[in-house]
């Protein structure tokens, strides 16, 4: 089946009632026919739900979806992207192993990576993502993974995945791609040797800015020591959730063609702008990272970033004119949202190290939604021109 298909079509077994739509199973726990059953599902001798924080039908069709979007063997689901990312991390790192991680990843995966694992003994590099040839010499006998992002938050680089991919191969490391600006309908980190493939499924997965969620896909034997982490450390996803997240996917595929149409179209107009010193768009010939892009994602994405003349003013001033555009943390959802990560989300770092992360004075991320493309021009215009 095609990738539209999966996505409407894989669902857990109906019930007695012959539901056409998925059904919903909101119980923390599950019953036993008799004590030999019992005993024989927490033997794992045989198959079958015990208790919501292990397994849930419904967290369970979501998670055979996504794998099987992501083509992968497996996946486990978590209630959050950041339970998906640090799940993927202590599923395997030990104290005194290392781990190469993109400097230029989510801020919260930044502190993980930056802060908390060094306080357990977990050595931890970060490299430039978009210079693969630097990474060999911070590789070390005891270096386990790599860990990227790419299209990277908010500056929108891509980081070559069939170089990451060869790299780890070669080294022996353990890649896993946090896929969540991408999602599986662009981009399938996995068919370029991604082990691990980590989501959060707040944004494009639910793309309604609806409920948190996240998943860990990859290959059997690694999602099974992820489930083995999870089921005792529970950072499961509640079945609402994971219902919620399993009807969204099935327009994942429309929605993402039209955030791309959309958000290539706002692109183009930005580069028309006096206003606007620099558009990056991973599509837009323009982007340095062009190429890579054009080899490993279906189309652009849904977000596009641009650098507005005048500075943290200015930036700040557009904000403060949008009169339909969001000012919102969240992205991926159907309604356009704007931030200015200067003054917000990368305010705390020092410019020099906001300059590292690519992020300058007048950078504005919009996550281009699903209005109509006029009335998203409109608000802009009034917004840039005024
Ligand atoms: C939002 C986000 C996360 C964290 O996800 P939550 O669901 O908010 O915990 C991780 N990685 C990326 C790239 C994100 O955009």
């Amino acid at each position: 089946m095609q990738f539209e298909t999966l996505a409407i079509r894989l669902q857990t077994e109906r019930t007695q009632h012959r539901e056409h739509s998925t059904p919903i199973f909101p119980t923390s726990s599950f019953v036993f026919d008799d004590a030999e059953q019992m005993r024989a599902m927490f033997a794992d001798e045989q198959e079958g739900n015990i208790y919501s924080r292990f397994t849930n039908p419904s967290v369970r069709e979501f998670e055979e979806k996504m794998a099987a979007l992501e083509g992968t063997d497996d996946a486990f689901a978590t209630a959050t992207g950041m339970a998906a990312v640090f799940a993927s991390f202590m599923a395997f790192l030990n104290a005194g192993d290392h781990l190469l991680s993109s400097r230029t990843v989510f801020g919260s995966t930044h502190t993980v990576v930056g802060q908390f694992l060094p306080r357990w003994g977990i050595e931890t590099d970060f490299v430039d993502g978009r210079n693969p040839e630097s990474w060999q010499s911070l590789v070390r006998p005891n270096t386990r993974m790599l860990f990227l992002e790419t299209p990277t938050n908010p500056g929108l680089d891509v980081i070559d995945l069939e170089f990451a991919g060869e790299f780890c191969r070669k080294n022996n490391l353990i890649l896993n791609v946090d896929n969540c600006f991408a999602t599986p309908y662009l981009q399938q980190p996995a068919r370029f040797g991604a082990q691990i493939v980590t989501h959060s499924a707040t944004k494009y997965i639910d793309g309604q800015g609806r409920v948190l969620g996240g998943v860990v896909c990859g290959d059997k034997g690694l999602v099974a020591e992820v489930r083995k982490f999870c089921r005792s450390t529970g950072p499961s996803l509640s079945p609402f959730n994971a219902w919620v997240l399993s009807k969204s996917l099935e327009t994942l595929a429309i929605r993402l063609d039209r955030h791309c149409e959309n958000a290539e179209k706002l692109a183009h107009h930005l580069t028309s702008l006096p206003q606007v010193e620099r558009v990056i768009y991973p599509f837009l010939d323009s982007h340095p990272d062009h190429e890579i892009a054009r080899r490993q994602m279906k189309k652009g994405g849904g977000l596009v970033a641009f650098e507005i003349r005048g500075g943290v003013s200015a930036g700040r001033q557009f904000l403060d004119k949008l009169k339909m555009f969001s000012l919102s943390a969240n992205l991926g959802d159907t309604r356009t949202i704007a931030t200015h990560p200067a003054s917000t989300t990368h305010a705390k770092l020092t410019p020099e190290a906001r300059a590292a992360a690519g992020i300058t004075d007048g950078l504005i991320r919009i996550s281009v939604g699903l209005e109509h493309m006029e009335d998203i021009l409109g608000d802009l215009n009034q917004a840039i021109i005024a």
